[in-house]
């Protein structure tokens, strides 16, 4: 209830005041200056004020206009009480300083009485009409903020994603009509720290670390995480959160929405996964060891579980992987798998998929299913134990040919698996198979690579022949050994592409399979560009024809002809002198003949020479044995040629037949030559010998030389028998002699060519042979001219050659 202020410095007066107004039945606050006044108006309220004018201190007046300062009390009505100024100026005072009355004293009770009453009517008249006004207001303004709200939370609700609002605390007081639908949750469920139930729990500990951290900063909140659905499945979202701020700057509340972004997030994981699980597969060709690390890539980005069967050769089906983030789990599963192997034969699951080529998607495993799978209670027991909720298997197909299969189980994480996931797993499914496929064709090509290369290295001749008897291969040895060129072989019928082949095939040994025994071989003659061939030969049949594998033989056939001959003729030319000296001796020896002494000289001398000759050929057989094994020894001296030949020549003269003449052909200045002095008088004197031995009929034997460029050369000509031109290279081979059978008989080993070839050689020279025209033969010999730095040799002395056999 309002009061009223008397104030009069005057006690009685106040007395007196207080009796006229207390049957109003209103407060009364008494003040004896104007001081004390304003001091009651600080802390109370008045419906009105009753005011002496005349006071000490503060007069009437300056009380009043002191209060009509004051906001709060300026609508105060003031009574001004007064007992002298009368004066129209004295009253005009008190009206300006706002007073709405004047009374004078002495007054009357009454009137006094009923003026103030008057005022506190219209005092509690305006009270009441202000709280009116103001219960007015706030209903209005509560309809008004009901009205927004209203719309808002509509607004929230409308909105496909989830809206909630929280106080200072963090603690939710609004979540909107998407997060129950989504979530399953009532306000009361998500209130307090009951969202976080829905949280992934992997996700739990980041996401609670970064709200505490916004509500004690006050700062926004925004982090993705995944956030459990009513069905149990996980989803993507991205959470934000923004705080709002009361008028004194205090937080007020928190306002927060969560975007699903599931979709995107996913599809930027497949991106990662398939980008990496692309990086793997390339990485190596051992696809065992990258379907397993894709499977690992695959948990637990899109499985709980991932599995890799791979079909072998037999049609057996091979777990290659199985992966989860539990090792414990994964024994178990292995174990599983090993007591219950997937039947190849099942009608369901991944022999299903691996026969078929399609794939499955199975979004929700229900219980009847795993029933259905189980092989018995136990079965079924341990599957349920695994916890599948929803399941997708892809084959590992590549060039229409299915090679295994890839499966992905969704348990713990509550993941339920869609068509787009099935997109992913097929596409990550083909990379696999192609990177399967590629390197069983690597290793094929490889391994075919490498049985080429076998093949083209191998010393014997390959070839195959097709079921329509067409060559399909021939090896480069082949093509070596016969003559035949690849191309002019391979595509045709082996009847028509080899000559002979016809009459011979029948003949060959062909093993039923390639085996760990060597196929029987048979050794065959073919006739080949003029020259025959002696080729030991089988083959091996395989699915498409036949593998024939063989060797030429023609070389060990011809050494081992010549080595027959080479008897032959040894010992012919052994026991031609050892008969000349037995004869001779036993003449020598008889006592009934009287022999004079020139007879008896000549038949020492016969066995003297064929002693001899005897040593030459132990000789000749012994050197060529020393070349063959490369103990010979060369001792490279500088040589003057001239003086060589002139002693060959000299030597030769002792025992010349009267029908052949010598003759030396040289420059007046012959440069020398860098050779092992002994070895080059060596082949000068063969080849000298042979020249005077191989022309029967006599004619001159010349000695030519000749500086070549940085050679001399020596050429040594005859009248004589000539060599055919086939046989010109042949002459220098071991024991090969134009007349093995000396059908004109002139003797030899058929070593001494090979002897010279292999001296000549031995100085970096050479030598060969050419017809001369007119008949007879040019032996060419090429020695390197010697380094004027070399050492002299010291000529030797002349050993005394014994006259030729005929
Ligand atoms: P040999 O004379 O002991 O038989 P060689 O190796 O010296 O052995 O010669 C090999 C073959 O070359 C001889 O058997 C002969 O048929 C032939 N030959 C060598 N020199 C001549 C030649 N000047 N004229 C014709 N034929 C020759």
């Amino acid at each position: 209830m309002s009061g009223i202020l008397l104030v009069d410095d005057r006690s009685e007066n106040l007395l007196a005041l207080e009796a006229i107004l207390e049957p109003l039945g209103h407060r009364l606050v008494s003040a004896t200056s104007g001081d004390e006044a304003l001091r009651h108006l600080l802390k109370d309220e008045f419906a009105v004020i009753l005011l002496d004018v005349q006071m000490p201190g503060l007069d009437g007046f300056e009380t009043a206009e002191l209060i009509k300062r004051r906001e709060r009390t300026r609508h105060v009505p003031i009574l001004f009480l007064t007992a002298i100024s009368k004066e129209p100026q004295h009253v005009f005072r008190g009206y300006q300083t706002g007073a709405v009355d004047y009374i004078f004293k002495p007054f009357d009770p009454a009137i006094l009485r009923s003026k103030v009453a008057v005022f506190i009517e219209l005092h509690e008249q305006r009270q009441e009409l202000a709280r009116r006004d103001e219960a007015l207001r706030r209903e209005e303004l509560a309809a008004l903020e009901a009205e927004s709200e209203e719309r808002y939370r509509s607004l929230a609700d409308a909105m496909p994603q989830i809206v909630w609002t929280a106080g200072p605390d963090g603690v939710a007081n609004y979540v909107n009509e998407g997060w129950v639908v989504y979530s399953g949750l009532s306000l009361e469920e998500t209130a307090h720290d009951g969202w976080l139930t829905t949280l992934h729990p992997d996700d739990l500990a980041r996401t609670t670390a970064l709200w505490e951290e916004a509500l004690s900063s006050g700062r926004l909140f925004e982090t993705e995480y995944r956030i459990r659905r009513a069905d149990g499945a996980y989803r993507w979202h991205l959470a934000r959160s923004l705080p709002a701020y009361s008028p004194d700057g205090e937080v007020a509340g928190w306002v927060g929405t969560c975007t699903d972004i599931d979709d995107r997030k996913r599809a930027e994981d497949a991106q990662a996964l398939l980008v990496e699980a692309s990086a793997v597969l390339g990485s190596s060709l051992d696809y065992r060891r990258t379907l397993a690390q894709v499977a690992q890539l695959a948990v637990p980005s899109i499985a709980d579980w991932c599995g890799v069967h791979v079909l072998e050769d037999d049609g057996s089906l091979r777990e290659l992987a199985v992966v989860h983030a539990d090792e414990a789990k994964v024994k178990f599963a292995v174990e599983l798998q090993e007591r219950y192997p997937p039947d190849p034969e099942d009608e369901t699951g991944v022999p299903q998929v691996v026969r078929s080529g399609r794939p499955e998607l199975v979004p929700d495993v229900t219980d009847e299913m795993m029933v259905a799978a189980a092989r018995d209670e136990l079965h079924l027991d341990l599957i349920r134990e695994l916890g599948i909720r929803s399941w997708m298997c892809v084959p590992l197909t590549a060039r229409g040919r299915t090679l295994g299969a890839i499966s992905f189980v969704a348990a713990e994480s509550g993941r339920r698996y869609e068509k787009s996931d099935l997109r992913l797993a097929e596409d990550l499914a083909r990379r696999a198979a192609t990177a399967v496929d590629n390197a069983q064709l690597y290793r094929q090509a490889e391994e075919r690579a490498q049985a080429a290369r076998v093949l083209a290295s191998v010393g014997d001749g390959v070839f195959m022949v097709d079921g329509e008897g067409v060559i399909r291969l021939w090896n480069p040895a082949a093509e070596a050994i016969t003559g035949l060129q690849l191309q002019s072989v391979l595509g045709r019928p082996a009847a028509e592409a080899i000559p002979g082949w016809a009459e011979v095939g029948i003949r060959i040994p062909v093993a039923a399979a390639p085996g760990p025994t060597a196929p029987r071989s048979e050794t065959l003659p073919l006739e080949l560009a003029g020259r025959e061939l002696w080729l030991s030969i089988a083959g091996v049949a395989i699915d498409d024809g036949v593998v024939y594998a063989f060797r030429d033989l023609t070389e060990e056939r011809v050494l081992e002809r010549m080595k027959t001959d080479f008897v032959a003729t040894v010992s012919h030319e052994l026991r031609t002198p050892l008969a000349a000296i037995y004869g001779s001796a036993m003449t020598v020896r008889r006592r009934d003949i009287e022999l004079d002494d020139d007879v008896r000289m000549r038949l020492l001398d016969v066995i003297a020479d064929e002693s001899n000759r005897l040593a030459e050929i132990v000789n000749d057989l012994l050197l060529a044995s020393h070349l063959d094994s490369g103990e010979l020894q060369v001792s490279i001296e500088r040589c003057d040629p001239r003086e060589l030949v002139e002693s060959v020549l000299e030597a030769a003269a002792t025992h010349l037949p009267e029908s052949i003449t010598l003759a030396l052909k040289a420059p007046d200045a012959v440069p020398w030559v860098a050779a092992d002095r002994g070895q080059l008088r060596q082949v000068l004197v063969n080849l000298v010998e042979n020249a005077i031995k191989y022309s029967p009929d006599g004619g001159p034997v010349e000695v030519e030389l000749e500086e070549a460029g940085q050679m001399l050369r020596f050429a040594i000509q005859d009248h004589g028998l000539g060599i055919p031109e086939s046989e010109r290279t042949r002459i220098f081979e071991k024991f090969y002699r134009l007349d093995p059978n000396m059908t004109r008989g002139i003797g030899g080993t058929g070593l001494g060519l090979y002897i010279c070839r292999e001296l000549v050689r031995r100085v970096d020279g050479r030598i060969w042979v050419e017809p001369r025209r007119g008949g007879g033969s040019t032996f060419v010999l090429e020695v390197p001219l010697a380094d004027p730095h070399l050492r002299p040799a010291r000529p030797r002395r002349r050993r005394r050659k014994s006259p030729a056999r005929r």
